[in-house]
């Protein structure tokens, strides 16, 4: 039986990142950068005021009270999005908005809360209070300077990153190709939603909840009809999905019983493949499998362990396609409520609900097979094998949502 880790170093070194593709920003939430960013230009791209108020010079303002309110002329108005061309000299202040450029000869920026209106007139503006020089300015480049680097090749683009991106002037950009990952059900039992059940048959869940984390780390799942469990229909869907896809999910038919065709049937159209049974539970029987640059992930049939298999073992690998650095599924720590007993000799994945304030609790009965704890659990705790984690215990929490 081989280690998670084990098992996991293994599908990485064997998976590589698909080309990458140039995209639209507005696109680009979620992806994963394929190259470094570099910014053309400085953020801001010029000296502008942070505040609503008067550009002015601070010597001008230093005795400037509440008592002794010092009065300068307005000599005019830049609103956001205009300049000004004309210098400013002491005794002058021009009105200025949150953003507009700093008018050539002023060094300071008060706030229009510290002014009143002055008895000279309209073209006049009296000032309650001093400024410091530079007070409310943003500089040119405080943020980004020209030419410094935005984003790095391997991470996920998020949604600040779609401001500085955006900021920065960035239309589009090359990130890493989703991968399109065929998800299939294998097992003559199955059938779909809209048809009656027979004895002995059961309503097929994998392919919709492994649809859903297969979107949620950026895959793009393409579901194909159920598979019976025979060796030659087995074979004919595989090589199908593997025609049109770039991954190949399975689920149930990996493990050694006489109606199990799912590594027979790969081998038969070439597909090269590792069996392992990986040390966790639930979830032990594993196929990982490869063809050419595609790759098979056969996870077993318990809708429980295909879930497990999917997060511990196919995930990071569906995210290295995408040419992602360090991938590591959502994941939080908790406090245990109550105790955790995993009495086994492999890493017990437990279901467990995390409430808001980061407290675990189990979500109940833990059968590869129940399902109605799954839909309450929101997350699954490490248990290591042979260990009692008593109450109080900070677990760390895979995010199931
Ligand atoms: P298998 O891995 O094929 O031996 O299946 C293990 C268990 O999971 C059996 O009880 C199957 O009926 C059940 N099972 C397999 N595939 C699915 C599926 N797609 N949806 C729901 N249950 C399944
Ligand atoms: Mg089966």
């Amino acid at each position: 039986m081989l280690e998670l880790e084990e098992a996991q170093s293994r599908i990485l070194a064997a998976t590589k990142s698909l080309p990458s593709e140039l995209i639209e920003l507005h696109d680009a939430h979620g992806r994963i950068f394929a190259e470094q960013i570099v910014s053309t230009i400085d953020l801001p791209p010029f000296d502008n005021s942070a505040m609503d108020g008067y550009a002015v010079q601070s010597k001008d303002l230093v005795s400037a009270t509440g008592m002794s309110p010092v009065s300068l002329r307005i000599i005019g108005t830049i609103p956001a999005g205009k300049s000004f061309s004309a210098k400013i000299n002491s005794g002058e202040c021009v009105r200025i908005f949150t953003g507009s450029p700093l008018p050539a000869g002023t060094d300071a920026v008060a706030m229009q809360e510290d002014t009143r209106p002055d008895a000279r007139g309209p073209n006049y503006i009296s000032f309650l209070d001093s400024v410091k020089p530079w007070e409310n300015i943003r500089f040119r480049g405080e943020d980004v300077k020209i030419g410094s680097t935005l984003a790095e090749a391997g991470n996920r683009l998020n949604v600040g990153h779609l401001s500085l991106l955006g900021a920065t002037g960035v239309q589009s950009l090359r990130v890493g190709r989703q991968p399109i990952v065929g998800i299939l059900a294998t097992g003559s039992e199955l059938r779909e939603a809209n048809q009656p059940l027979a004895a002995g048959e059961i309503y097929e869940s994998n392919r919709i909840a492994l649809a859903a984390l297969v979107r949620k780390i950026g895959g793009i799942p393409k579901i194909y009809p159920l598979v019976p469990d025979t060796l030659a229909e087995t074979k004919t869907s595989l090589e199908t999905a593997f025609n049109e896809c770039d991954a190949v999910i399975t689920t149930g038919g990996v493990s050694v019983g006489e109606f199990d065709f799912v590594k027979t049937a790969f081998t038969r159209f070439g597909g090269k493949l590792d069996f392992w049974k990986v040390s966790i539970k639930p979830g032990k029987p594993f196929v990982f499998g490869q063809l050419r640059e595609k790759f098979l992930f056969g996870l077993p049939g318990n809708p429980v362990s295909a879930l497990v298999t999917f997060i511990a073992l196919a995930a990071p690998a569906l995210a290295r396609m995408q040419g992602a650095k360090n991938f590591s599924w959502p994941s939080s720590t908790g406090v245990l409520l109550d105790p955790l007993e995993n009495s086994g000799d492999r890493r017990h994945f437990v279901r467990v609900s995390v409430d808001l304030k980061g407290n675990v609790r189990s979500a109940g009965t833990q059968a590869s097979h129940i399902l109605s704890g799954l839909a309450k659990a929101n997350g699954l705790a490490e248990v290591p094998p042979t260990t009692l984690l008593h109450a109080g215990t900070v677990v760390s929490i895979l995010q199931l949502s």
